[in-house]
């Protein structure tokens, strides 16, 4: 069993697959990109499966895959092929901006992709470039129901609430989860990387997200969807099909639960989103050794709690480059 040194037993992995994206959303990624890593840094995906594989047996049961955006990596529905291989692997989840999902959803759903997240910050055309600066014709509506189709699910729409900037469409997101089986999720804000500027004015804090959802009628605390293992607290409205979630990295904390550990694209255990507790597995991993002393040492240095809570937001990097 993996456990840290505040009792958390640790059994979910976000492996980031590429630190690049087809978007440059205001919040994660400054418009010209970032110091992309080398090709030869950038872990092989047999290599990512061999590290799941000596998890595995230390307790590993869930996986999510992330970025950068995972879906512009070529050949993703084999990693999800490999890691579906791995046979303490119980369930395996995408992060994705979902652009490509129209176009691949039913080959990664065949792989063996259980569920999706996709980020959605906007449903009206103008505003999806305005945020994510590239015209990619990104429709969320599309895109979910393609997951939807393809029989991928739970579905979970990750809204990054901005005041000023799509602050006006929450309550429109939440009505989708009258109609649809979608989980509806508004995140604050975090003031990471480049774009901190954007930030603390721009950060609208849950209860207000809340009071702007319960204009669409009454909500009542709900489980959220099966299988979540995650920090987000879940409200429906009666009858609904979907749920309504809130994720509050500014105003809450949810560390004292935290149950999961990132991998990097270029091969670095992290234990925290924020900060830079990490321990380099790569070369450890190409010299053919043992990685459990170094998932021990990573563990041990997990933090009780992430520095945004205490206000030391100084040095946080786009989410992009840290596995989001
Ligand atoms: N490209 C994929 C996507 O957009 O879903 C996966 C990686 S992205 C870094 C993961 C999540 O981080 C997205 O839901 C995105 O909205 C969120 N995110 C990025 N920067 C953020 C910020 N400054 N504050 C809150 N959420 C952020
Ligand atoms: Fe790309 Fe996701 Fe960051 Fe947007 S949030 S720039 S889609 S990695």
């Amino acid at each position: 069993m993996l456990v840290d040194q505040f009792g958390r037993t640790i059994e979910y992995l976000r492996i980031s697959i590429t630190d690049r994206c087809n978007f440059r959303c205001q919040y994660c990624m400054p418009l010209e990109g970032l110091p992309w890593l080398p090709k030869d840094d950038i872990l092989r995906y047999e290599e990512i499966t061999e590290i799941v594989r000596q998890l595995a047996p230390l307790g590993l049961k869930r996986i999510r895959i992330t970025g950068g955006e995972p879906t512009i990596r070529p050949q993703l529905a084999r990693l999800i092929r490999m890691l579906r291989d791995v046979s303490a692997v119980e369930d395996i989840a995408l992060s994705t901006n979902g652009v490509k999902l129209p176009e691949m959803a039913r080959e990664l759903r065949d792989a063996g992709l259980d569920r999706v997240n996709i980020s959605a910050d906007s449903m009206r055309p103008e505003r999806v470039k305005a945020i994510a600066r590239r015209d990619l014709n990104f429709d969320i509506v599309r895109a979910a129901t393609a997951a939807e189709d393809a029989g991928i699910g739970p579905i979970k729409l990750n809204v990054v609430v901005m005041r000023g900037i799509n602050d006006d469409e929450i309550a429109d997101f939440a009505a989708l989860t009258h109609d649809h089986p979608w989980h509806v999720r508004f995140i604050e804000l975090m003031p990471v990387g480049e774009l901190r500027d954007l930030t603390f004015d721009h950060v609208v804090p849950t209860a207000e997200v809340l009071d702007r959802v319960r204009t669409l009628g009454d909500i009542e605390p709900a489980s959220g969807p099966a299988r979540g293992n995650g920090p987000a607290v879940y409200w429906r409205f009666p009858n609904a099909l979907g749920t309504v979630g809130v994720i509050t990295p500014m105003t809450h904390t949810y560390c004292e639960r935290c149950n999961r550990v990132r991998l990097t694209a270029d091969g670095r255990l992290r234990t925290c989103l924020f900060g830079d507790h990490e321990v380099l597995l790569r070369d450890a991993l190409r010299a053919g050794q043992p990685l459990e002393a170094l998932f021990r040492q990573a563990l041990a240095d997990k933090p009780k709690e992430h520095e945004l809570l205490q206000m030391r937001v100084g040095g946080l990097r786009a989410l992009s480059q840290v596995g989001g």
